[in-house]
């Protein structure tokens, strides 16, 4: 019997989704359960990603894949719409969700992590799958203990529509959990464009970049007496999330109960 770890991939014919069939399809340590999306379906999974075929036809329906595929894992990077029944769905059936898709509340992770452990089986909930924004977001807080003035400047193409970015505001939250209390800059100040100064947060300040050609990069700059120390991660394709996906399939069968974030992984 094979002891490859059984992957069900959720919104297969997604960019992210795309990305995970691939990953699991190239990787000698996963094997392709099912691939499941509700726009892109009645093709070959590994067709659909440009590769040969895989035996496996993409579906409409999660639910019929969770109860007839054997899956050990689902991977799901769907919509914030669909992430909360999705992942739901994927415990009641025993199988270990791994969730990339954005928008659960606090409410809907409790219960979540409440369902995993009634049912015995580990999950993850990952905002952002890239270890080296992760590692920037730790490395950036650490240093914020020795250089409390610091900016952070995200770059992110035009068509994004929030700002800061998810990332800017976890990276800014990480350095305000060890950040002495501090408003930097003159008090004085006084902004003769509107938004020169970027968007406040906690004392510091962050600026949201936003350009065609540019996928996603931060930097955290930080400013000392005689010298300035910049922390940057740049991304520039959707392959860059999946080492983090695949330790994340890997991680959820070791435990019990829903972990939130990734940096729970990376010490
Ligand atoms: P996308 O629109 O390209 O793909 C989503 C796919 O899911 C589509 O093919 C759609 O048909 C399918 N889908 C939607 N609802 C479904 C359902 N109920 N069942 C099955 N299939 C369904 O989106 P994307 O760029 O791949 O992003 C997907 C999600 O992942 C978003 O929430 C995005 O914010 C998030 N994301 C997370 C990370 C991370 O590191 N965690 C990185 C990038 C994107």
């Amino acid at each position: 019997m094979s002891n490859k770890i059984r992957v069900i991939v959720s919104g297969a014919g997604g960019r992210m989704g795309k990305e995970v069939v691939k990953l699991v399809l190239q990787d000698e340590e996963l094997e392709l359960a099912a691939a499941v999306d509700r726009s892109t379906m009645d093709i070959d999974a590994g067709r659909l990603v440009g590769m040969e075929d895989s035996g496996i036809i993409v579906t409409s329906d999660l639910e019929a894949a969770l109860a007839g595929s054997n899956g050990d894992v689902v991977v799901d990077f769907t919509t914030p719409q669909s992430a909360y029944t999705n992942t739901a769905l994927a415990i009641k059936y025993g199988v270990r969700p791994v969730i990339g898709t954005t928008g659960f509340t606090p409410e809907q992770i409790l219960e979540l992590d409440k369902q995993c452990k009634d049912q015995g089986i580990g999950g993850l909930i990952a905002p952002n799958f890239s270890i080296g924004a992760i590692l920037l977001m730790k490395f950036a807080a650490q240093a914020s203990k020795y250089f409390p003035h610091l900016e952070i400047i995200e770059y992110h193409g035009d068509q994004k529509l929030d700002a800061p970015s998810g990332t800017a505001i976890k990276t800014a939250e990480m350095i305000s959990e060890v950040r002495e209390e501090l408003r930097q800059g003159n008090p004085k100040e006084e902004e003769t464009i509107e938004g020169a100064r970027g968007g406040y947060y906690n004392g510091f300040r962050i600026h949201s970049v936003r350009l065609p050609g540019v996928f996603a990069q931060e930097e955290v700059i930080f400013g000392g007496f005689g010298q300035s120390l910049k922390i940057r991660h740049d991304s520039y394709e959707r392959a860059g999330y999946m080492p983090g996906v695949k330790m994340g399939i890997q991680k959820v069968m070791g435990y019990t109960g829903l972990i939130y974030g990734f940096e729970h992984f990376i010490e």
